[in-house]
């Protein structure tokens, strides 16, 4: 069993954290807010007074910050991971964050002979309690076979996507399909509203036919067809709008600096990011439709 220095206890890190310690790791975490760390603490784990203290004694370092900037604070630093880290510790970034960033960091590290793996996650805050996530990892495959049996303890489907920085692209192009697909399959919901065709027969049909997606048979966006779907709670989060801007927003950077003609992902960011400014950021994503039937309209 490792030990773990794991930075960043949030919404995400946290239920990871306690994974791992049920998984019989050592963890020893850090958060610049002290309740979170604090909650580690009640689960079992240690408390690190920094990232300095947290990185130089651990096997393994895990962080699940919110940005790249962050990601670049925390690993570039002068007391930061990369400075602090022992040779050959492993070092594992779960953030989403922009593919540039990962890049950079995964250069510096290699610079002093450490090697980091992007790992974003996909499953959400229920995935990351439930230990259910899917990594999606880029980096080098000695690193990765070495990450492989610790984030197993967090997650279900550990895929390795290639070398530094393609666990980011492959989170934000995916995302990118999410987010267009909860807008069509929207649309499509209000349209048949408006020529009388009820909801359920038309996920009864469309679910079968060539239109079926996740964003309908999983999480269908009006209440009824797939009970556990946000709404059927009034759209409370399960992914909040403003993640889904974010991830939309990484993508659009990312076609722009790749040169690639993304025109419904762009609609898609312009779109959720109206609906955040209406002041519906912390809903759930698949709440765009009510935006899309123009009953969200005022803030
Ligand atoms: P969060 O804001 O709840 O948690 C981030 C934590 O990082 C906070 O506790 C914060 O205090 C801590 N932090 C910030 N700067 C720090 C620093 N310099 N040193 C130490 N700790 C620091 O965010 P979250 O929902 O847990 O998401 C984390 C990451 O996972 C994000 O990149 C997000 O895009 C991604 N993600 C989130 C979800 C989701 O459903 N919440 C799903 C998939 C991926």
């Amino acid at each position: 069993m490792a030990r773990i220095g794991f930075i960043g206890l949030g919404n995400m890190g946290l239920p990871m954290a306690q994974n791992l310690l049920k998984a019989g790791h050592h963890v020893e975490g850090f958060d610049v807010f002290g309740s979170a760390v604090e909650k580690l603490r009640a689960a079992g784990g240690e408390v690190a007074a920094s990232v300095k203290v947290a990185a130089s004694r651990a096997d393994a370092v895990i962080t699940m910050l919110p940005s790249g900037k962050e990601v670049r604070e925390v690993y570039l630093d002068g007391t930061g991971v990369l400075a602090s880290a022992q040779p050959g510790t492993l070092l594992v970034d779960s953030s989403t964050i922009d593919v540039a960033t990962a890049r950079d960091v995964a250069e510096a590290a290699a610079g002093r002979g450490l090697s980091v793996l992007d790992a974003p996650v996909s499953g959400g805050v229920g995935g990351a309690r439930a230990g259910t996530l899917t990594f999606m990892v880029g980096g080098g495959e000695e690193a990765f076979a070495k990450a492989k049996p610790i984030l197993e303890g967090m997650g279900k489907t550990i895929v390795h996507a290639g070398g530094a920085g393609n666990g980011q692209a492959a989170k934000i192009c995916n995302n990118m399909i999410l987010g267009v697909s909860m807008i069509a399959v929207s649309e499509a919901f209000v349209l048949a509203e408006r020529l009388g065709l009820d909801h359920q027969k038309l996920f009864d049909i469309a679910s079968k036919s060539s239109g079926q997606c996740w964003s309908m048979t999983s999480y269908c966006p009006v209440p009824g067809p797939v009970p556990a779907s946000p709404a059927n709670r009034d759209y409370q989060a399960g992914f909040t709008a403003a993640m889904m801007l974010k991830d939309l927003k990484l993508a659009q950077d990312a076609a722009r600096v790749a040169g690639s003609a993304t025109p419904l992902g762009a609609e898609a960011a312009a779109l959720y990011d109206l609906y955040c400014l209406h002041g519906n950021g912390a809903r759930d994503f698949s709440g765009i439709i009510c935006f899309v039937r123009g009953t969200e309209m005022e803030v």
